[in-house]
C-alpha cells in the first residue's frame, strides 16, 4: 500500500528544509505521495515539481491557508487546485500582503511590551519563506526572551495573546469559492483540538469538501471520531505530518508515520477530476 503525507512545510514557510530536502526525506521514509502545504504559499511546491517526477514521487499541488471565520481564524488545506488560476494567484498575493502587514502589528505589540524586536530581524528570520509567528518565535529565542518556540507562543504569540489584531485573511467562505473555482478541493486542517462538533458541522455546511482526520494532534480516538463523521457526511478523509523540520520538535517523529492510505489519496484526486471536468 502506498504511503501519503499531505501536510508538510518547506522553507517557503516555516518549515526548516528546502523543497528538495523534505522530498529526499519522503524518499528515505517510502511516501509515494507527498503534499507541500506551505502556508498561503505555493512557491515550495512548484520548486519541487520536477525534483519530484524525476524521483517518483506523486506531488500533489497544495497549500494550508489562514482563513477568517467570524472572530476565528481557520486553517484550510487546498489540493489539486490548477496553479495558473489567476484568482487563485492573486488571493496568495493578498495573504502574503496580510501575513506582513499582521507581522508588522505583532512586532509593534511586542515593542511596546519592551521587547527590542524589529521587522526587519523576523524578516531575516523568515528567509524567502512567507513570513509567520514561528520567525518571530526565532528571534525571541536568539535574544534570550524564551527558551523555546513552544514558550515565544505561550508568552507572547498565541491567538489569545493576540487577540485584538485583526489579520487581513480571506474569509472561509470566499476561499471556499475562489478553490472551487481554480478546481480545488477543500479540507479543514487538524479540526481536533479547536473546534466543537457544532462548529465543525457549520464549517461543512459552507462546503468544505473533507476533514483532515489524520493529524498527529489527533489521538486514536478523535481520528476515529473524524473518520467516522467524514464518512457520514460523504467528506473526504484526509491526512499528514504537518512536518515543519526543526521548527516545531513536537510533530516532526510523525514524519513517515502518521500518514494516509492511497484509497483516500484516489478518492480526493477522483473529487478534483470531477471538479475540472465541470469547470472546463
Ligand atoms: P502563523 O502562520 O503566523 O499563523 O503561525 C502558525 C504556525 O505557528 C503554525 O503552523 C505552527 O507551525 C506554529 N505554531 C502555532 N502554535 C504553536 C505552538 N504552540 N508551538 C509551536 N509552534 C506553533
Ligand atoms: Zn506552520
Ligand atoms: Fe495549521
Ligand atoms: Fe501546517
Amino acid at each position: 500500500m502506498g504511503k501519503a503525507d499531505l501536510h508538510t512545510h518547506t522553507t517557503a514557510s516555516d518549515g526548516a528544509y528546502n523543497p528538495d530536502e523534505l522530498l529526499r526525506r519522503a524518499r528515505e521514509k517510502k511516501l509515494k505521495t507527498l503534499s507541500i502545504t506551505d502556508h498561503d504559499t505555493i512557491k515550495g511546491y512548484l520548486k519541487a515539481k520536477d525534483s519530484a517526477r524525476e524521483m517518483g514521487i506523486e506531488l500533489l499541488p497544495g497549500v494550508e491557508v489562514s482563513a477568517v471565520w467570524g472572530e476565528r481564524e481557520v486553517h484550510i488545506l487546498v489540493y489539486c487546485f490548477d496553479e495558473e488560476n489567476a484568482e487563485f494567484v492573486q488571493m496568495l498575493r493578498n495573504q502574503k500582503h496580510a501575513r506582513v502587514k499582521r507581522m508588522q502589528k505583532i512586532v509593534e505589540k511586542l515593542q511596546s511590551q519592551g521587547l527590542d524586536i524589529s521587522m526587519d530581524e523576523v524578516r531575516a528570520e523568515a528567509g524567502v519563506g512567507n513570513i509567520g509567528r514561528p520567525h518571530a518565535a526565532s528571534v525571541l529565542i536568539d535574544k534570550g526572551y524564551v527558551a523555546s518556540i513552544a514558550e515565544a507562543f505561550i508568552r507572547y504569540l498565541s491567538s489569545e495573546k493576540l487577540e485584538q489584531i485583526q489579520t487581513e485573511y480571506i474569509t472561509v467562505e470566499e476561499l471556499i469559492r475562489i478553490s472551487k473555482h481554480a478546481g480545488g478541493v477543500l479540507s479543514l486542517a487538524h479540526p481536533g483540538p479547536l473546534y466543537t462538533q457544532d462548529e465543525i458541522q457549520q464549517l461543512i455546511s459552507l462546503g468544505i469538501d473533507g476533514l483532515e482526520c489524520i493529524h498527529p494532534s489527533h489521538n486514536f480516538n478523535l481520528q476515529r471520531t473524524f473518520t467516522k463523521l467524514a464518512s457520514e457526511e460523504k467528506l473526504l478523509v484526509t491526512g499528514g505530518s504537518d512536518f515543519h523540520g526543526k521548527g516545531k520538535k513536537d510533530y516532526d517523529p510523525y514524519f513517515g508515520i502518521v500518514t494516509l492510505g492511497e484509497q483516500h489519496v484516489f478518492s480526493l484526486k477522483r473529487m478534483a477530476r470531477r471538479r475540472r471536468e465541470l469547470i472546463n
